[in-house]
């Protein structure tokens, strides 16, 4: 049994990483986190927002290092799927660009997605 360190927005017992997000019915658009208003690109109410897996993998659109006792990097990810999402990378020598996906990392029994190459 495993916990998800942020509830809702992937399931902690799936083999790999997917982000819980949500799809508008009326033009496609894909958000995460999910949108519990309604959809910023078309106006359509919130009834049309449908709950949907978003693959965990994109390409770096940006990235920062945070320097506190264990370091660790910040990206901005563009996901295939279409949302820009901030996450945590685990890749060595980071560029804008590559490709990463997320895995699992875990921490006291809690898992959250961590991307790399
Ligand atoms: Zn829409």
């Amino acid at each position: 049994m495993r916990t998800a360190a942020h509830p809702g927005l992937y399931d902690p017992e799936a083999e790999y990483p997917t982000l819980t997000g949500t799809r508008c019915a009326r033009c496609e658009r894909v958000y995460f986190p999910p949108l519990a208003i309604g959809c910023e690109a078309c106006g359509a109410p919130e009834e049309q927002l449908r709950p949907c897996p978003v693959a965990a993998r994109g390409r770096i659109h940006a990235f920062a290092r945070v320097h506190r006792e264990t370091p660790f990097t910040i990206a901005e990810i563009q996901l295939d799927d279409g949302p820009l999402i901030r996450a945590l990378l685990d890749v060595p020598d980071p560029r804008i660009g590559d490709l990463v996906h997320a895995v699992w990392s875990a921490d006291d029994g809690e898992v959250e997605p961590v991307f790399r190459a």
